[in-house]
This record gives C-alpha cells, sequence and structure tokens, in this order.
C-alpha cells in the first residue's frame, strides 16, 4: 500500500543473528503533516494583518505632518486589520477548548427558540438589511447541550450564508422534526458550492475561494468550529448544494424531549 509508511530498524538478535522490526507509522506520520500544516496556516493567516499593520506604521513614521483626515483611512484600516486577527486568535482558542474538554457533560435543556432567534436579529443585522431572512421554529421542539456552543455554531452557519449569499438573496432559518431528528437547517440562495469541496469545507482552513473568502473576514475555521460543536452533541451535518441556486446546512440532534403542547394548542 503506498499510502503507509514503515519504519524499518535492524537489531541484534542473539550472538549471530539480527531481527527485522517493522512498525506502522503511517498514523503518526499523518498527524504530524496534519500539525505542520496546522501551523504553517496559521503562521499565515496572523502574517497577513501583521504586514498590513507594518506596512500602515512605516507609511504614518514617514509623513510629516499629520492631520486628524489624514489619519482616518489608515487607522480606519488598522483597525480592520486587528479585528481580523483578534477573530482569528478568538476562533483558535475556542477550536482548540472544544478539542481538548471532554463532550458536554453539563447538559442543560436549550431555549431553541430563543437562540434561533438571536441568532437570527444578530444574522439581520450583520446583512444589514441586504437579505430576506426568515425563521420557521417548531416551539416545542428541544435538545440538551451547551448554549454557548450552540450559539456559536448557529452564528457561524448564518454568518456563513449572509457572506456567501449576494444581495437581494434569501435565507431561510428552519428548526423541525424530520427522520427523528431534531433538524436546523439553514438555507440560502447564495452562489453555491462545487460538489468535490463540499466534503472538505470543516477542515480548519479549508476555503473554496481563498483569496474572496480572507476578504470577506473569515477566518476560515467557522465551520471546523461547527463540526467540533455538533459531534460533542451527538449531531452530524449534512451540506447540499447547487451553483448558482444555494447552499443549506442541515444539522441533524439527537432529541431529548417534547414538550407537550399549551393546552390551548391541543386539538381534542
Ligand atoms: P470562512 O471563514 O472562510 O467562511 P468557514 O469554515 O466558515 O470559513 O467556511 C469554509 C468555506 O466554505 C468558506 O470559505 C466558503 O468557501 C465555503 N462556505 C461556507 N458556507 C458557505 C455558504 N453558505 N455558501 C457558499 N459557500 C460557503
Amino acid at each position: 500500500d503506498p499510502r503507509r509508511t514503515l519504519e524499518i530498524r535492524i537489531v541484534p538478535y542473539g550472538d549471530h543473528q539480527q531481527m527485522l522490526l517493522a512498525r506502522d507509522v503511517s498514523e503518526l506520520h499523518r498527524l504530524e503533516t496534519m500539525r505542520r500544516d496546522f501551523v504553517g496556516n496559521v503562521s499565515h493567516e496572523l502574517r497577513t494583518p501583521l504586514t498590513v499593520l507594518q506596512g500602515m506604521s512605516e507609511q504614518l513614521g514617514e509623513m510629516e505632518s499629520l492631520d486628524a483626515e489624514d489619519l482616518q483611512r489608515p487607522l480606519a484600516l488598522m483597525d480592520q486589520q486587528i479585528g481580523r486577527m483578534t477573530r482569528l486568535v478568538d476562533d483558535l482558542l475556542l477550536l482548540s477548548r472544544l478539542e481538548t474538554e471532554r463532550p458536554v457533560v453539563d447538559r442543560a435543556a436549550l431555549d431553541m427558540p430563543r437562540l434561533l432567534d438571536e441568532a437570527v436579529e444578530e444574522a439581520r443585522a450583520l446583512s444589514g438589511g441586504q437579505h430576506g431572512i426568515s425563521l420557521t421554529a417548531d416551539e416545542s421542539l428541544s435538545i440538551e447541550g451547551d448554549e454557548d456552543e450552540i450559539r456559536s455554531a448557529l452564528s457561524n452557519l448564518l454568518s456563513n450564508a449572509v457572506k456567501y449569499t449576494a444581495a437581494g438573496g434569501r435565507i431561510d432559518v428552519r428548526w423541525f422534526v424530520a427522520e427523528g431528528a431534531a433538524c436546523l437547517a439553514v438555507a440560502d440562495t447564495g452562489r453555491g458550492i462545487p460538489a468535490h469541496h463540499i466534503p472538505r469545507l470543516t477542515e480548519r482552513f479549508y476555503r473554496v475561494d481563498a483569496g474572496r473568502a480572507a476578504r470577506d473576514g473569515g477566518t476560515g475555521l467557522g465551520l471546523a468550529i461547527v463540526k467540533h460543536v455538533l459531534s460533542r452533541h451527538g449531531a452530524r451535518l449534512e451540506i447540499t448544494s447547487e451553483m448558482g441556486v444555494g447552499s443549506t446546512f442541515t444539522a441533524l440532534f439527537p432529541i431529548a424531549a417534547r414538550v407537550s403542547p399549551a393546552p390551548d394548542a391541543s386539538v381534542s
């Protein structure tokens, strides 16, 4: 198998013999390559805003006199780059916490309709009225989990929908039961994702269009965070997409309990 790496050692055995020891180190190799790629990616992602900041500070240093107006543009640019680095470091810290901490033990019943309401409000603010964002939620459907983690997964899915959908597009968020699972679907009418990219989207720093995604202010870690949060909640992510039509990200959670409908809503 050309994908496997063996480590071979020859060691003395008895007085006159030698022994050949072979160890399969493919997995170690794979992890080492992943670690190296990750460090390389993080360094590169931090390098870019640092280079911009350095350029700006040099430029400012060379100017002979400065008035408030001269400062406006460079300061706005510096602020943008600092924001980018801050988001990256925050996402890295969250991801490392999600990876090292035990699965969610402190499970509490979550008020999903409220969390969804808040996430949709946040997305509307981000969109600045450029998208039609709707929410349909089954009020009786509840899951257990960690509120902060679920909040960050929702916010990543919704901010992606806003980022990758042109102005005038629609984003529909639905919370419903299907196939015995509690489903959260975020559907957009955005640019879509070529099929061969879909299986790799949740890898850290994997982007369909690197230049464009970075300009849109993404850290490249959003879907990696979503994937970790979901797996810590026993949930999985399904992604479907059609180019030029849109994408749907669906998280399928195990159902914790169904709250019985309010008396006035029941029909006998
Ligand atoms: P980023 O910070 O780059 O958005 P993510 O991990 O959140 O990082 O997403 C990874 C990549 O997946 C994005 O760069 C983008 O190419 C693609 N992507 C994510 N969500 C969508 C979407 N709703 N529509 C189209 N492409 C998307």
